[in-house]
């Protein structure tokens, strides 16, 4: 199994200059044990990368969700490379970007305009300015676990660097609780700006939990009834669930949805998108970054979605994501354990029921990853393009000797 000196010592190196030494989600802290996880990555290569101590994995994170049709896939990197050379970051934008605007609305059902930055928490903050200038309210309802950010008004009172009025106009209830959302309206009325959700829950170290049936109907129709903003926050599931847009796949209509992550097959974008309603309020909102005109993010972009549209991607990541989810929990089973599958497949939630602690799943996810299949044990998978039949075959086979070796541990 897989070693990680270089790993290790680079991190030790990083501690001293950088806080944390990794911060975010790509910090070791979740990756339980630490040590049977690579820290530095050198290279990659469709479904693959290799870590510095050149351990080769195949990769079920996909870089948390932005590579979607395979690293250094060609036709995106020669795009982003022609721009590149062109125009990147210019005093003025260039006509890539109108481009992708028109594509992105014609791509995506609900929208009639795109809007384009840098990160999904530029997004889904602007979201929230634009339901309050359009609608004169205060509060955002949100759902417990839900994931949109870092920026204060994302994050929960008593994290640090959190103030207790930076929540002081959001509203958290539970997900599918359609009765809780209407107390919400009811008990502030004419104070709902809007509600924001992805399209279903993906919290971590948790079961993914799809709407129920009605869910969104139910939600839509109160909104559109007492004027409050419906956001979707398409971060995750954008593209990977029905390329137009998840409420596609849940059948409803948003006013705002917002991407990243597959958007750009890692080149830094993200889109906020909306009806034509909240056109002239969009316009009103002041907001804007350095780098939120660079051209060459925008042509990979333009290029990642032809791509994807091409190919149905979306049916690719389903059927592979089926099929290893089918193949994994055989495995499983010939070895005794249950191992349950939620969410979509193109980005599943895995957790082996057995052990309630996570413990024992803990130790599986360390196990195949030191075997060279990269598993997170408490974030939802993503799938790609690019993973083949091959690297579901061998994945099963380090699956299987991972159960053998969890056996082992256990004795
Ligand atoms: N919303 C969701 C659902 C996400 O998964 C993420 C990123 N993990 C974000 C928002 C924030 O995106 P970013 O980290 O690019 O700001």
């Amino acid at each position: 199994t897989y070693t990680y000196p270089k790993s290790q010592e680079l991190f030790q190196r990083a501690a001293k200059v950088i806080p944390c030494g990794i911060y975010g989600h790509l910090s070791p802290a979740p990756l339980i044990p630490a040590d049977a996880y690579p820290f530095y990555a050198s290279r990659a290569e469709g479904s693959k990368f290799w870590d510095v101590d050149g351990n080769e994995f195949i990769d079920y994170m996909c870089a948390y969700g932005p590579m979607v049709l395979g690293y250094n896939y060609k036709p995106v990197d020669d795009a982003a490379a022609r721009q590149y050379a062109q125009a990147n970051c210019v005093t003025s934008p260039g006509p890539v970007m109108v481009e992708l605007a028109e594509k992105l609305t014609d791509v995506v059902s609900m929208a009639d305009w795109a809007f384009f930055a840098k990160n999904g928490n530029d997004v889904t903050t602007y979201a929230t300015m634009i339901a309050r200038k359009a609608t004169g309210r205060k509060k955002i309802v949100l759902i417990k676990g839900g994931y949109h950010g870092v920026a204060p008004w994302t994050q929960t009172y008593g994290h640090h660097g959190v103030m207790e009025e930076d929540g002081q106009h959001t509203i958290r209830i539970r997900w599918n609780d359609f009765e809780a959302f209407k107390k919400v309206v009811d008990e502030n009325p004419g104070d709902v700006a809007g509600f924001m959700a992805t399209p279903y829950h993906h919290p971590t170290f948790v079961d993914n939990e799809m709407p129920l049936p009605g869910y969104w109907d139910k939600v839509q129709a109160l909104c559109n009834a007492k004027g409050i903003v419906l956001i979707v926050d398409d971060i995750r599931c954008g593209f990977r669930l029905d390329i137009r847009g998840s409420h596609e796949y849940f059948g409803f209509k948003p006013d705002l949805v917002c991407f990243c992550k597959a958007i750009g097959n890692g080149y830094p974008i993200s889109a906020l998108v909306g009806t034509e309603a909240l056109k002239n309020d969009a316009a009103k909102v002041f907001y804007t970054g350095s780098y939120w005109f660079s051209g060459a993010p925008m042509a990979a972009a333009l290029k990642t979605i032809n791509e994807m549209e091409a190919m149905d991607a979306v049916k690719m990541m389903t059927d592979f994501g089926e099929n290893l989810k089918k193949g994994l929990i055989e495995v499983a089973a010939n070895h005794g354990y249950d191992l349950k599958v939620t969410g979509h497949p193109a980005m599943p939630y895995l957790r082996i029921t057995d052990d309630p602690t996570l413990m024992l799943h803990q130790d599986w996810c360390a196990e195949c990853t030191k075997r060279g299949a990269f598993f997170s044990s408490h974030h939802n998978w993503f799938v790609s393009t690019a993973h083949t039949q091959e690297d579901q075959e061998r994945t099963l086979e380090i699956a299987d000797d991972a159960f053998e070796a969890i056996k082992k541990n256990k004795e």
